[in-house]
């Protein structure tokens, strides 16, 4: 397959609206990219920007190295999967399969291959002779991906082609998806909004909001380091817990200021060392729910009170009120282990893993020397 590339990308639709800002990207050739972020934030408008159904108002287009700005969408050779499937409704499995070899010419004996390979390739053998509506939507979903196959493309552009399924198939469409792209090292471009269809498909993942790109990075990057305070709202379920506070001297070391609320943290001697750069600024800090646990009834922790649980059989998402932080009775999140019991209005204690402990500037970028 081939590689793709956005170079200074900017997008003004007509009327004014800009919807892409400088937007700099390469996928490589057999990667797996997938790019998402909020409704709206132009995800669809650059798929189309590389299939060539709307002009870029600034920058190059790549694909296998060319420039294809100038090129029209059927001379870039980009197979595009939709979420409305776009199946013909009256023809039918092998019909819709054939269509786009039959537009090519191609002799009737490798229409006929190419077919039989694609359908095997998807498990639609025993379906090719029926018509879309007699099949169930991760079929027809499965067809779609079959049709753009046997075109044999320089790269796959997919905008949402799950979200029409149900939850329970979605996941497991998503799963087969993931395998065939692997088998097949399809050079693709995958737009959702669901950051966890982003984390489970993606060799890369590419956040983007309001028309610019956050960061991209493989998903455990993402997880673990991510760029900014956006990345890090954005990535995780629930995502990481993001509040004000300041770092401020204590016992020697350091400890960290919410409010009226000062929670001593335990830090090797490196750390307090890099930390104390940023003594009493105001900064936002970030731990990820996982990273928060229930402090004993001797143990240091952020006071708050309990204001839901979700009790989910494996682990218990507590929520709680720090009536310390600003603005007051703003909300953290826990992932507890297990099920354990909480009641509305309960006072807890929850201690966290100071190393684990992200810290962002004013600017919402993430500081150095935090994980
Ligand atoms: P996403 O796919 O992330 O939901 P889009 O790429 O569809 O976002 O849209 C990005 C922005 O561009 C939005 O503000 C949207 O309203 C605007 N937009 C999209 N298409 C057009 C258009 N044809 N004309 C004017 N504005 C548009």
């Amino acid at each position: 397959m081939a590689s793709l590339a956005f170079e200074h990308i900017d997008k003004t639709y007509p009327g004014g609206t800009q919807a892409i800002f400088d937007f700099n990207l390469a996928v490589a050739d057999g990667e797996v990219l997938a790019l998402v972020g909020p409704s709206g934030c132009g995800k669809s408008t650059l798929l189309r920007l590389l299939a060539g159904l709307d002009d870029a108002t600034r920058g190059d287009l790549r694909i296998g190295g060319e420039v294809v700005n100038d090129l029209p969408p059927q001379r870039r050779n980009v197979a595009m999967v939709f979420q409305d499937y776009a199946l013909y409704p009256h023809m039918t499995v092998r019909g819709n399969l054939e269509f786009p070899l039959k537009m090519r010419n191609l002799p009737r004996a490798e229409i006929a291959r190419q077919v039989a390979w694609a359908a095997e390739l998807l498990g639609l053998d025993g379906l090719l002779d029926r018509l879309p509506r007699q099949l169930s939507g991760g079929q027809r979903q499965r067809v779609a991906m079959g049709r753009a196959l046997v075109r044999q493309p320089a790269a796959f552009l997919m905008d949402e082609p799950l979200s029409n399924l149900d939850a329970r198939l979605r996941v497991q469409i998503r799963a087969e998806l993931s395998e065939l792209l692997d088998r097949l090292g399809a050079t693709t471009l995958y737009v959702t909004h669901d950051q966890a269809e982003a984390m489970t498909l993606g060799d890369r993942v590419a956040v983007l909001d309001c028309g610019r790109l956050q960061q991209a990075a493989p998903p455990q990057i993402l997880y673990e380091q991510p760029a900014n305070t956006f990345v890090a709202g954005f990535i995780g379920n629930p995502p990481m817990n993001l509040f004000p506070a300041r770092l401020t001297a204590a016992d020697g070391g350091l400890g960290l200021r919410l409010g009226e609320q000062t929670l001593p943290l335990a830090l090797s001697t490196a750390v307090v060392e890099r930390w104390r750069a940023w003594l009493d600024a105001p900064l936002t800090f970030g731990v990820r729910p996982e990273h928060l646990h229930l402090a004993g009834d001797d143990g240091e922790g952020v006071r708050a009170t309990v204001s839901d649980a979700e009790y989910l059989g494996h682990e218990t998402l507590l929520h709680v009120r720090v009536d310390d932080l600003d603005p007051p009775g703003a909300a953290l999140v826990a992932r507890l282990p297990g099920i354990r019991p909480f009641h509305k209005g309960e006072a807890v204690c929850l201690s966290l893993d100071a190393a684990r402990l992200h810290g962002f500037g004013p600017d919402g970028k993430a500081l150095d020397g935090f994980c």
